[in-house]
């Protein structure tokens, strides 16, 4: 290769006169070069001429091109220790200015995103998109909440050492190379070859639009969807966690969905951004049968791991409500969930010790069961009537277009169980069975519901947490 003919394929890829261009590059993917790197650079200097500008990244390890465009005579670099940028040519200046100041390292008021105001290109030459850095700049724009600070030293122009945060600055892991076929289609990026090298050639105004959109739609749109990647799998939960911040309810898990052992609840609730729990079963056990000293050291378990019980899941009415009490209380569980089935005098037991009490339906119609939790109400106006859809679908009604508002529900229900089940009481995904979980869910979300959602609460989700939450944002998606 020679000067000439790298020149020839950069033009054939839409650089020319005038182009600022920002050059990601790997000097030996190109193969053997007439006179060395630095023909490379005149090569492109070549093509841009003296009106285009040359921006090469200029942190961490550089490679001999980046060294080249730095020795450039009046090159320049831009303050900034994460996100440093070596540029040369006319609108060098303008793009470097203050990156220092910026709040983020490679967001708004940085080059990389002045690049895509001065309708700038991106050339990747013999490297792939991971190598993009200006990626970064759509999810510092679209300020994803999985990004976090970073905090670094910053030696300013002037030559004052000053501490710097830098917001909203990115994980270790994302997958910038899933994004190649969609610059690709739709038209903001060229390929081809120059020598041995697969150019890309990016239009960074183009992919700025394309992937500010596509990134508002899709927070994790760089994300990596590999179940082994740590750094994916908790950035994905940070994108649920916070997608849940926007909601009236308070999402719960049952603890028998969540896992088998206290710590393994914890993993799976970490990685789908959930930080509340009801315990239900504990070891394939009923948690509320657990002697007084485990059920307090699971209880700080889970607190230890910003995990909050939510409450503990009775399938019976006790036979001792006083010392389930004082059980529960000295655990620091203050809400107890128990079948409606002749549980008026207990609830007013319960209560009377300090927790609150909720109620869920069981083998009974909408019809009873509204006559019964009337009743509880009479001992205890703060009783909270806990929906099961699934129990009325077994009990052979629709529960929303028919139990909802038979039992006049609306007024009394502080939480609604997210599980499904068909007439015949098999347990089935979210809107798979007959329990119209998603009509519920959605009337209720319309009323800006601030109670629980409890997802596989009082009902076996036949699949995992992962599947079932899964399942649950679908649905919220789709509505
Ligand atoms: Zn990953």
């Amino acid at each position: 290769m020679d000067r000439k003919e790298i020149a020839e394929g950069l033009k054939s890829l839409g650089l020319k006169k005038g182009s600022i261009v920002m050059l990601h590059s790997s000097y030996l993917s190109l193969g053997e070069v007439e006179g060395g790197p630095s023909e490379v650079i005149k090569a492109f200097l070549d093509v841009i001429g003296r009106k285009g500008t040359l921006l090469v990244p200029a942190f961490g390890k550089l490679g001999v091109l980046v060294e080249e465009v730095k020795n450039l005579p009046g090159a320049i670099v831009s303050t900034c220790p994460v996100g440093a940028v070596a540029a040369y040519g006319p609108a060098a200046e303008e793009l470097c200015k203050d990156h220092w100041k910026a709040e983020t390292a490679h967001g708004i008021h940085t080059p990389f995103t002045r690049l895509a105001e001065k309708q700038g290109m991106i050339c990747l030459l013999g490297v792939d998109q991971d190598r993009n850095t200006t990626l970064h700049s759509i999810e510092a724009l679209l300020e994803l909440p999985y990004l976090q600070p970073i905090s670094c030293t910053v030696k300013t122009p002037s030559g004052e050492e000053v501490r710097k945060e830098y917001k909203y600055f990115p994980g270790p892991h994302r997958d910038f190379i899933g994004l190649d076929s969609l610059l690709l289609q739709s038209g903001a990026m060229n390929v081809g070859r120059i020598g041995n090298a697969q150019v890309r050639v990016i239009d960074c105004t183009a992919m700025f639009d394309i992937l500010l959109t596509a990134g508002g739609e899709c927070p994790d749109l760089v994300l990596c969807n590999n179940p082994e990647c740590a750094d994916c799998v908790k950035q994905h939960a940070a994108i649920y966690a916070h997608e849940m911040t926007k909601e009236s309810f308070r999402l719960t898990v049952s603890s028998r969905l969540a896992g088998r052992y206290i710590p393994e609840m914890v993993e799976n609730l970490k990685k789908q951004g959930i930080s509340r729990i009801e315990l239900d079963y504990v070891q394939g056990k009923i948690a509320a049968n657990l002697p007084a000293a485990k059920l307090l050291s699971a209880v700080q378990e889970l607190k230890g791991e910003n995990i909050e019980v939510s409450g503990i899941r009775l399938p019976i009415i006790p036979d001792e409500p006083e010392k389930l009490a004082e059980k529960l209380l000295a655990a620091g569980i203050f809400r107890v969930i128990m079948p409606l089935a002749g549980s008026a005098k207990t609830a007013e037991i319960l209560k009377k010790s300090g927790l609150t009490v909720v109620l869920y339906n069981v083998a009974q119609s909408a019809k009873s069961a509204a006559q019964e939790f009337a009743g509880v109400l009479k001992k205890d106006t703060e009783s909270v009537f806990c929906f099961n859809a699934a129990n009325f679908a077994k009990a052979g009604e629709h529960p929303f277009l028919y139990s909802y508002s038979t039992g006049r529900f609306i007024k009394t229900t502080g939480q609604l169980d997210i599980a499904d089940s068909t007439w015949d009481g098999t347990g089935t995904g979210l809107a798979r069975g007959n329990a119209e979980i998603k009509e519920l869910i959605s009337i209720m979300r319309c009323r800006n519901f601030s109670g629980y959602f409890c997802l596989g609460g009082g009902a076996s989700y036949p699949g995992t947490l992962e599947m079932a939450a899964e399942e649950f944002r679908q649905l919220l998606k789709n509505m």
